[in-house]
């Protein structure tokens, strides 16, 4: 197999799983059900394995982006609630009733598509559809003042069942929850609205990793966290509470040693130039595996070095990422008195608190952890 890997910790994601439960728990004195978002194959991790791992954990389902996510899982045999947390096409109504996911809605013309899907399926139920109200996320989701028409459209489908209604929050990660706070207030306006109707919401939901963490009113009947799981806060601006593990560990081995000379320059576009003698060891990784271009220059990795160390981990230093990070590939500069060889294990991030996490190398990228591990792509194996 390849040297470059992406170990997936699944301990660390029980551990998360469990460390949420249990903090949840504790502010509202009982469980809240909840549902792990494992879109874009599981924010990297591989949607299967993490979605069975939460099941057993206690999730009551999973949340996905597109058909083909829900597919997938029915595929290997999943058998939890899907909810598709993303808008579709119509015309992929007919595979959400076979696969029995469970749309979020937030117009007519869809939830009458949907309905009718449901009517030519062969699969013969109702399908449960979650209303998604835009309290300000500003991306789907119907008017405050459009829900309970929707609602009352929903509830008048024979084959639709209203199974929630829910929200999205943009910063419910800030240290500042004021908007937040004025979302849950048009949010239960307009459930109160549908309330008033005489439709029954059904369960109501709102709480990303953010909420999950810092808005204890906002966990509402089921909660949906996504990143947490995974082992990261949603923004360094959070109050860390609970102590969250990184389930990714991506790693490689160094396949090419050299000792170059002063004024020599390494990669692409000769951006970096040694100012000393010393050992320069190629790692088979590059930007194509996920490992982000803007890295070149700035990030550091873990190196496991020397004869005994291949596996001590004692033995482990930050050496940086020197020159443009290349396709296939990148370098590293292991110092003058390295003794690094062929073989030797180089962590690019992962749990080990030595070396970088996805939260260090999103901020040297301008990005997001949820970034760094669901680019992790196809050719890096998951072990
Ligand atoms: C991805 C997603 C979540 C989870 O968000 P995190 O910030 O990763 O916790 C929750 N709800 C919806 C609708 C999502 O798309």
């Amino acid at each position: 197999m390849r040297a470059t890997r992406a170990i997936i910790h699944l301990d660390n994601l029980r551990h998360n799983l469990r460390a949420l439960d249990g903090s949840i728990r504790s502010v509202r004195g009982a469980p809240v059900p909840f549902f792990v978002a494992v879109k874009a194959d599981g924010y990297g991790h591989g949607a299967n394995r993490v979605a069975s791992v939460a099941f057993e954990e206690g999730a009551e389902g999973v949340g996905v982006a597109t058909v083909e996510e829900g597919a997938q899982l029915r595929d290997v045999g999943f058998s939890g609630r899907i909810l598709l947390y993303s808008i579709v096409l119509a015309e992929e109504a007919a595979a959400i009733a076979e696969l029995n996911l469970e749309p979020f809605v937030a117009d007519e013309k869809y939830v009458r598509a949907l309905a009718e899907a449901a009517e030519r399926s062969s699969a013969g139920r109702a399908i449960s559809v979650h209303l998604k109200i835009d309290t300000g996320m500003g991306r789907i989701g119907c008017k405050p003042e459009d829900a309970a028409d929707l609602a009352v459209t929903i509830s008048e489908q024979q084959t639709l069942r209203l199974a929630g209604v829910c929200t999205h929050f943009p910063t419910a990660d800030s240290d500042d929850q004021s908007f937040t706070y004025e979302q849950l207030e048009r949010f239960r306006h307009a459930v109160g609205g549908i309330r008033s109707r005489g439709v029954d919401p059904g369960r109501l939901h709102a709480a990303n990793s953010g909420a999950c963490l810092g808005v204890d009113a906002a966990l509402l009947d089921v909660a949906r966290p996504g990143i947490s799981v995974y082992g990261y806060y949603p923004s360094h601006e959070q109050k860390r509470q609970i102590e969250l593990r990184p389930v990714m560990e991506l790693e490689s081995r160094v396949v090419f040693v050299k000792s170059i000379e002063p004024g020599e320059s390494v990669s692409y576009g000769r951006t970096w130039t040694a100012g000393r003698r010393t050992r320069i060891a190629t790692v088979p990784v590059g930007y194509a595996d996920g490992y982000n271009r803007l890295l070149s220059n700035r990030a550091e990795v873990l190196l496991f070095t020397g004869d005994e160390a291949r596996n001590d981990s004692r033995a482990a230093t930050r050496v940086p990422v020197v020159g443009r990070v290349c396709m296939d590939q990148l370098m590293i500069d292991c110092g003058p008195e390295s003794t690094v060889r062929v073989g030797d294990r180089v962590v690019l991030f992962g749990p080990d608190p030595r070396g970088p996490d996805a939260e260090e190398l999103a901020e040297l990228a301008g990005t997001i952890p949820y970034e760094v591990v669901s680019q992790v792509n196809y050719r890096v194996p998951r072990i």
